[in-house]
């Protein structure tokens, strides 16, 4: 059994430059259809009013008789969190030029 010694360091959390970008969708909970993937250059509320838009659509001229009237919202992003100081690799992880 080996020891090991832990500490606290202080961590931020932020977007994710390189994580998935900004995605808000829509899926019916009556069929399982999704709004359209959503171009990344919309931003945060274009991307909202074009779900809510699809929403409509899909309720009211798709399936006017039926009903397809709820719907699960889905908002995704990348995360990144940085640690305060240098934490050093991981022990699964080969250090970099040492392969
Ligand atoms: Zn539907």
């Amino acid at each position: 059994m080996t020891r090991s010694t832990y500490r606290f360091v202080d961590m931020t959390i932020g977007p994710d430059p390189h994580g998935a970008p900004y995605a808000v969708r829509a899926i019916c909970t009556t069929c399982g259809e999704q709004s359209p993937q959503p171009e990344p250059d919309q931003g945060p509320t274009g991307q909202h009013s074009q779900a809510q838009r699809w929403c409509r659509t899909h309720a009211a001229i798709d399936h006017p008789g039926g009903r397809h009237l709820h719907y699960t919202a889905t908002v995704t992003f990348g995360w990144l969190i940085t640690p305060a100081e240098d934490i050093g690799l991981a022990a699964d992880e080969p250090a970099l030029g040492h392969p």
